[in-house]
């Protein structure tokens, strides 16, 4: 075999396919035969540059051209990662790497490179960012009712706050205890605890329905409702639609202090934040008048300091 055909035989055994294209036509003077075999498209179809931009994935075509283009010009060996689009209508992840050929006096003489098929690869990618992502909706969510998890209000409340602060809206929270819950675990046991629990978040969760209202249990049987834009008086009307959801529900409660049936007490507030405001200090207010709702009888809201 003579040097050339040499040279022939290994480009058009690789994976990788390669190409020539002359700077000052833009066209092709050589492509691998394994173009066929990964993209459909004919050798002999593989004209000018243009031949490739039409059968880049309209979404990565002007980006990916613009690059290359640029690159070229300023004379730096580049690689770029596009969707080829196949004769089929499908398309194949490519990265292709470029080198850029000058003449001794520095002008360019032309491109070449090889195209890689990369989309195992990038499937693979595109893999884990969605397992990532998955992962990221599973850690703000509380696992046993399915509402937000205090990770998700420790993060959102801060946003919240700051929101309102600029926007001079006020902000609601409504802060939620479930009455004689330890008597209802000791009667009714831990699994059924866990199921008044469910059903309880639930009732919750549709009460706070706008898109901004977050619904998140706090731990054990305590829940919170962060309420955006929201004035004191929906706020309270809010919160004596979860007395009346959880009511509807009708779950049995032999050994509460108020009544037959599992009933939460609630304490209400709302802020229009200002400069010497703090949330944590909001929110233990909203938390003592909960404790107020207690003593008072529970089975109510209290919206009020004593
Ligand atoms: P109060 O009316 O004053 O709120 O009294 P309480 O009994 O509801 O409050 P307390 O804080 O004394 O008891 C809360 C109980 O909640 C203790 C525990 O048995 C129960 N609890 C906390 N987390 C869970 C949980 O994840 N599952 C179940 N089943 N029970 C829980
Ligand atoms: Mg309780
Ligand atoms: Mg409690």
């Amino acid at each position: 075999m003579t040097d050339s055909n040499v040279y022939r035989t290994l480009l058009e055994s690789t994976r990788a396919i390669p190409w020539r294209i002359e700077w000052a036509t833009m066209q092709f003077t050589y492509i691998g035969p394994q173009i066929e075999e990964l993209l459909g498209w004919k050798q002999a179809s593989w004209l000018s540059a243009n031949d490739w931009a039409d059968r880049i994935h309209e979404e990565d075509r002007q980006k990916t051209v613009e690059f290359c283009i640029s690159q070229s010009q300023q004379g730096v060996d580049h690689e770029a990662d596009y969707r080829a689009l196949t004769s089929d209508g499908d398309y194949v992840w490519i990265r292709d790497v470029v080198h850029v050929v000058r003449r001794d006096d520095g002008t360019v003489e032309a491109l070449v490179g090889f195209m890689f098929d990369i989309t195992e690869r990038k499937q693979a990618e595109e893999k884990i960012l969605q397992l990532q992502h998955e992962l990221e909706v599973l850690s703000y969510r509380d696992s046993l009712t399915g509402v937000a998890n205090r990770r998700m209000f420790d993060t959102l409340y801060p946003v919240e706050w700051a929101k309102a602060r600029t926007s001079g809206h006020p902000l609601s929270l409504v802060v939620i205890d479930i009455d004689y819950f330890k008597q209802y675990n000791d009667h009714y046991g831990h699994v059924q605890g866990d199921a008044c629990l469910r059903l309880v978040a639930q009732s919750l969760d549709s009460a706070a329905s706008r898109s901004q209202d977050l619904c998140a249990r706090l731990g054990g049987e305590e829940f919170v409702l962060l309420l955006p834009s929201t004035d004191a008086a929906t706020a309270r009307s809010l919160a004596e639609r979860c007395r009346k959801l959880v009511g509807q529900k009708e779950i049995a409660h032999a050994r509460s202090g108020v009544g037959r049936l599992v009933t939460i007490s609630m304490g209400v507030g709302t802020i229009i934040p200002g400069d010497q405001d703090d949330p944590s200090v909001f929110l233990d207010r909203i938390d003592r008048r909960l404790y107020q709702a207690k003593s008072a009888g529970r089975d109510r809201i209290c919206d009020v300091e004593a």
